[in-house]
C-alpha cells in the first residue's frame, strides 16, 4: 500500500468563505483520513511479537474499517467487539461493516474480555490513545510548513477529540473544533484525559442546536450536497455536516483564514447514504 504523504493542501470557496482544505482523505484509498494519522504509529514502529489486534465500538465505525486494513497488511488477526449488530445490517452487510469482514475481521457480539494473550495489542475505541500523537504530529508538521506566514485557524469536527487535541499541541495556529459525539463537557473531559494542561486544549465551539451522533438531519444532508456541488469535494456524512454548520455559524468569531481538515471516512458514506435514502423514501 502506498501512502501519498504529505497530503495535498488545496484552496476552495464555500458560502463566501475562502478556505484551505487539507486532503487527508486522499492519503490512500483504504487507509486514509485521521484514522490513518492516528494509527500511523502501528505502521512506522515495529510492534514486535504481535499476532492480533483487538478493538471495540460500533458496527459501522471508520476506525474498525481502518484497523481491518492494517491487520490484513501486517498479517495480524483482527478481533472486534460490538454490543449489538442490527438485524438489517446482518442480513444486508454494507459499508464499513461489510468491508471490514471482507478484510478478515473476526466480529464478536459480546463484551470486551478482561484479559488477552500477551501477543495481543488492544486499540481503544476510535483509536483514542496517546500513541496517536505520533501520526497527528506529522500532520501538524505538514500544516506548519504549508501555512507558514499565514494568519490562519485550523478547524475540524471532533469525535473523541484525539486528532484536535494533538493538533493543537503541535501547531502554532489556534485549533477550533466542535463536538459531534456528546457535548462540550464530554469533549473537554476527553481532552483532559490526554493532556492535563488546559492551555494546550483546542477551542470548543458549541453547535447552534443539539444533534445526536449518527442521527439523520435534513440540514446535514443539504449542506453535504451543497459542499459537493460548490467545491466538487465529497465530505463525510457523519462529522463534516455538523462541522460545516458550526463553521458557518462562527466564522466572524474565528476571524481568521480557515484551514479545514478533511478527515476522510468516505467509505462510511455508503451506509449513511442508504439510511438517508430509506428514511426519505418513506416520508
Ligand atoms: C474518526 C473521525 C473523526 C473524529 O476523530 P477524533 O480524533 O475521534 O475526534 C472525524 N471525522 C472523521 C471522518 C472520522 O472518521
Amino acid at each position: 500500500m502506498t501512502l501519498s504523504l504529505p497530503s495535498a493542501l488545496e484552496k476552495y470557496s464555500f458560502e463566501g468563505i475562502d478556505f484551505y482544505l487539507k486532503r487527508d482523505d486522499l492519503i490512500s484509498e483504504d487507509f486514509s483520513g485521521n484514522k490513518a494519522r492516528k494509527l500511523m504509529w502501528l505502521l512506522d514502529h515495529e510492534v514486535s511479537g504481535i499476532k492480533r489486534i483487538v478493538s471495540y465500538g460500533s458496527a459501522q465505525s471508520n476506525a474498525m474499517y481502518s484497523l481491518s486494513v492494517l491487520a490484513q497488511m501486517c498479517g495480524w488477526e483482527f478481533h472486534y467487539y460490538v454490543d449489538h449488530v442490527a438485524g438489517y445490517l446482518k442480513a444486508h452487510p454494507h459499508g464499513n461493516y461489510r468491508y471490514a469482514l471482507q478484510n478478515g475481521m473476526q466480529l464478536h457480539e459480546a463484551p470486551l474480555p478482561d484479559a488477552f494473550p500477551s501477543d495481543t495489542l488492544l486499540i481503544e475505541e476510535g483509536g483514542r490513545q496517546k500513541e496517536a500523537e505520533y501520526g497527528v504530529k506529522m500532520l501538524a508538521k505538514e500544516l506548519t510548513e504549508d501555512l507558514a506566514g499565514c494568519d490562519v485557524a485550523v478547524f475540524l469536527p471532533s469525535g473523541t477529540g484525539t486528532t484536535a487535541l494533538f493538533l493543537q499541541k503541535h501547531l502554532p495556529f489556534p485549533v477550533f473544533t466542535t463536538p459531534c459525539v456528546g457535548d462540550a463537557v464530554y469533549l473537554k473531559r476527553q481532552f483532559g484525559m490526554l493532556e492535563e494542561d488546559c492551555a494546550l486544549h483546542p477551542t470548543i465551539l458549541e453547535p447552534p442546536k443539539k444533534y445526536h451522533f449518527g442521527k439523520l438531519y435534513r440540514e446535514f444532508f443539504k449542506i453535504w450536497i451543497e459542499l459537493k456541488e460548490k467545491t466538487g469535494v465529497t465530505f463525510d456524512l457523519l462529522y463534516d455536516p455538523l462541522g460545516w454548520l458550526v463553521l458557518l455559524a462562527y466564522r466572524e468569531r474565528i476571524g481568521r483564514e480557515i484551514c479545514y481538515i478533511h478527515q476522510g471516512g468516505l467509505q462510511g458514506n455508503e451506509s449513511m447514504l442508504k439510511r438517508y435514502e430509506r428514511k426519505w423514501k418513506q416520508s
